[in-house]
């Protein structure tokens, strides 16, 4: 099988350069890559190392025809269609390309402990800096320099960076839910929504809150009440063995008890680890169970047009018994 993905080179091999593709075979494993990452790859991986400083697609096919590999697999969400078009230049000396979808994507939704450890540690340090950030919320801070701020404090405390773009959504702002951080300044008696996550020895972690500037008015507590209610009963629901649909439900049938069912407009959550958007996913209709191990978030959120947004997001881990949440933090509605 040929692995193009980045997260899945790594995950297989150890891997982080940017440029890399694993070549995986039933007797022989080998990484082809560029000089730039010839001494990173030979402290980091224990198969063969090819440098090659053509093309990683010439180098493969010339391999492949080397070695006499007649089927081979490959990513069809990970391979340029242009390297594909070079790949099959080797149908000619019989060799078949095999389209694959998710294998090794399948084999990353369970943790092994020491992938656990590592998740761990980044939703913590996203915690810490959840900590560190409420006091310096303050009327007049731009929603970008919020942002700034959070992530120079998720690497403070030990992230190699933010797992992803640091979501900062004031006022009506919060109710886009991949909102970009704006010149929009905080204001009192508004919501912000901080969205965030660390990268941590190539782990992530991803975790949401909101909190209000001010006193929080009565409508306001309503929505919230429902969505930590809803965000609740999600995380109660997770156990080995329940299906992704099943969380889901739970989650949004609180919501539509408080008739706020509309104002959910994606799924309760996906699996965290290498890449911040990982299986399973945790929507409607996702047959697929739930295993210890596995590690997920719980995300329902609601979202009001040109009023706000809500969203409560914590990542778990799946057990025999329920759940463990990693990202430890505060989630009563904080009024600054
Ligand atoms: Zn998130
Ligand atoms: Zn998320």
């Amino acid at each position: 099988m040929l692995v193009t993905s980045p997260a899945n080179v790594r995950y297989l091999s150890g891997f982080t350069g940017s440029n890399g593709w694993l070549l995986v075979g039933g007797d022989r494993t080998v990484l082809v890559t560029d000089p730039r990452y010839e001494i990173q790859a030979h402290t980091q991986v224990d198969c063969d190392v090819w440098v090659t400083r053509s093309k990683l697609v010439g180098t493969l096919a010339k391999l492949v025809r080397k070695w006499g590999w007649r089927r081979i697999g490959f990513e069809t969400a990970h391979l340029r269609h242009e390297a594909y078009a070079g790949l099959s230049e080797t149908a000619q000396s019989g060799v078949e390309w095999v389209p694959l979808k998710g294998w090794v994507e399948r084999l990353r939704a369970c943790k092994s402990q020491w992938e656990i450890e590592r998740v761990r540690q980044a939703a913590a340090t996203a915690a810490q800096a959840f900590d560190a950030i409420v006091p310096l919320l303050k009327p007049g801070l731009t929603e970008k320099e919020v942002a700034t701020e959070l992530d120079y404090r998720l690497r403070r405390l030990g992230a190699d960076r933010a797992a992803f773009e640091t979501i900062v959504a004031t006022g009506p702002n919060s109710a886009l839910p991949h909102a970009q951080p704006t010149d929009r300044q905080l204001q009192a008696g508004e919501p912000v929504l901080l969205d965030f996550g660390a990268q941590r020895h190539c782990y992530a972690s991803d975790m949401t809150r909101t909190v209000h500037l001010g006193a929080a008015p009565a409508s306001f507590r309503r929505l919230y009440a429902a969505v930590l209610e809803a965000q609740q009963a999600a995380l109660e629901a997770v156990r080995a063995g329940v299906t992704s649909a099943d969380v889901d439900e739970a989650a949004r049938a609180v919501l539509s008890r408080h008739k706020l069912e509309s104002l959910f407009v994606h799924a309760t959550g996906h699996g965290v680890g290498i890449e911040v958007h990982e299986l399973p996913r945790l929507g409607k209709g996702e047959r697929a169970r739930l295993r210890e191990g596995m590690v997920v978030t719980i995300e329902p959120g609601i979202y009001v047009e040109g009023y706000c947004g809500i969203r409560i997001e914590d990542t778990v881990l799946v057990t025999q018994q329920g759940c463990e949440v990693l990202t430890q933090a505060p989630k009563n509605l904080l009024e600054l």
